[in-house]
């Protein structure tokens, strides 16, 4: 991957700071270059010295410098994106106070380049109400956030904190790197894409659900902003996977919810991408009290969740329909007869097993759709669903952008 921007590394005290130089490492090779700016407590776990040796620039730390005392403003000036991994709980904080005690700080206030940020704190700091707060006040301003990430803390907790792998903050970069609604091949569509599962009580405390981590459908949704698209995102319960700041978020449990969600939206909506695995039964009456253990076992009534595609292809005028077949066999046959059965446009279709598909950073899937009432299909290599979605979503805008040279069944 090609990364050809001027780049700010802001790095904050905490024990992930020791990621940040792999991280300027790989960006320098990706073609970037990269000023690093540490906070005081950052250089309490890796040297600046290291840092400069890695990026070939001096290392800013002081606010107060030069006689002219600008760095930060010349810093915010120069930079195409400002990228601070790892993220403390207290930079969280300063930055959604708009604090400028700091070189760090002032330059997030200064600048008008895009602003990421790569949360890494202990499990317990980053679910704090007060976190999360600063959390929704940073996405409301665009900051986007990458991460945390789940998985065994330095403290030796184990939970949501972790900073993202440097591999996979690069993978996202270019996406970010974009301000949306700037001319791409989606510039204007308005897209709403549903993602990860849905759940479907059964009692207080149990629900039917489903391995879907939301990925694919975040990942569809953060490269049709960067292609231009007005994205909407109506989302399941998820863990680690952060939404594009520049899209509208919305969050459901249920499949009803979801569905609701969607149809509230389809008059305003050119592209519907469902991506969701969407629960196919729900419990018409859960359980008001906890159901007991019986040796005898136990019986429940379930009912056939609605069919959002379905419903949405069934409205008129209805949007360009995009959905996804999560197959472990006979994955052709059963992605046509779907695109068929459920009045699509195009279905992106995929084999689910152990170490793909649902749940996995990767992914390999084959499109299809109909040209002249002849089955096209291309099939794109298993890879990150970061770039498989950059990929998917210039076909689907290319597709969409000519539908009426093809479609069977485009818009009524
Ligand atoms: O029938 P199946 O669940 O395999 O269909 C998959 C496609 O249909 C996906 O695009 C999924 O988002 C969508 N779907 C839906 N509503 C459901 C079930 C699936 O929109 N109740």
């Amino acid at each position: 991957m090609t990364i050809n921007n001027k780049i700010v590394l802001g790095i904050t005290g905490g024990i992930a700071a020791y990621k940040s130089a792999e991280l300027a490492r790989l960006l320098v090779k990706a073609g970037a270059q990269v000023k690093i700016v540490m906070t005081s407590n950052a250089q309490k776990f890796i040297t600046a010295l290291t840092m400069q040796a890695i990026t070939g620039h001096e290392v800013y730390a002081n606010l107060f410098v030069s006689a002219a005392a600008m760095e930060h403003i010349n810093l915010a000036r120069w930079a195409d994106i400002v990228l601070v991994a790892p993220a403390s709980a207290n930079f969280m904080a300063q930055l959604a106070l708009g604090s400028a005690a700091d070189l760090l700080s002032s330059l997030c206030l200064a600048t008008t380049a895009p602003l990421v940020i790569v949360p890494a704190m202990n499990q317990v700091m980053w679910h704090h109400a007060a976190t999360q707060a600063n959390r929704q006040v940073l996405q409301q301003r665009a900051v986007h956030i990458l991460g945390p990430e789940l998985g065994s803390q330095a403290c030796g907790d184990h939970g949501l904190g972790r900073m993202m792998a440097p591999e996979t903050i690069i993978e996202h970069l270019p996406l970010l790197v974009r301000q949306p609604h700037q001319l791409g091949p989606l510039a204007g569509v308005r897209i709403v894409i549903t993602a990860g599962p849905t759940r479907e009580n059964l009692d207080p405390v149990r629900f039917l659900s489903n391995h879907s981590s939301g990925k694919m459908g975040y990942a569809l949704a953060h490269a049709a902003v960067a292609a231009g698209a007005k994205v909407t995102l109506i989302s399941g319960p998820v863990l680690s996977v952060a939404a594009p700041a520049a899209a509208a978020l919305i969050s459901v449990t249920t499949a009803q919810e979801m569905c609701d969600a969607v149809l509230a939206r389809v008059n305003e909506c050119d592209i519907f991408i469902g991506v969701a695995a969407v629960a196919d039964y729900y419990c018409p009456e859960p359980a008001q009290q906890k159901i007991a253990k019986q040796q005898s076992g136990c019986q429940l009534t379930l009912l056939a969740t609605p069919d959002i595609i379905k419903l949405v292809s069934a409205c008129r005028p209805r949007p360009f329909i995009v959905g996804f077949a999560a197959e472990t066999h006979d994955l052709l046959s059963n992605a046509m007869a779907k695109l068929k059965n459920k009045g699509m446009d195009v279905i992106i279709a995929n084999q689910v097993g152990a170490d793909q598909g649902i749940n996995s950073d990767d992914n390999e899937v084959t499109v299809l759709w109909q040209k002249a009432a002849i089955m096209q299909s291309l099939s794109l290599a298993r890879q990150p669903k970061i770039t498989l979605a950059q990929q998917l979503i210039q076909l689907l805008a290319s597709l969409y952008n000519n539908q009426e040279h093809y479609s069977e069944h485009s818009s009524a």
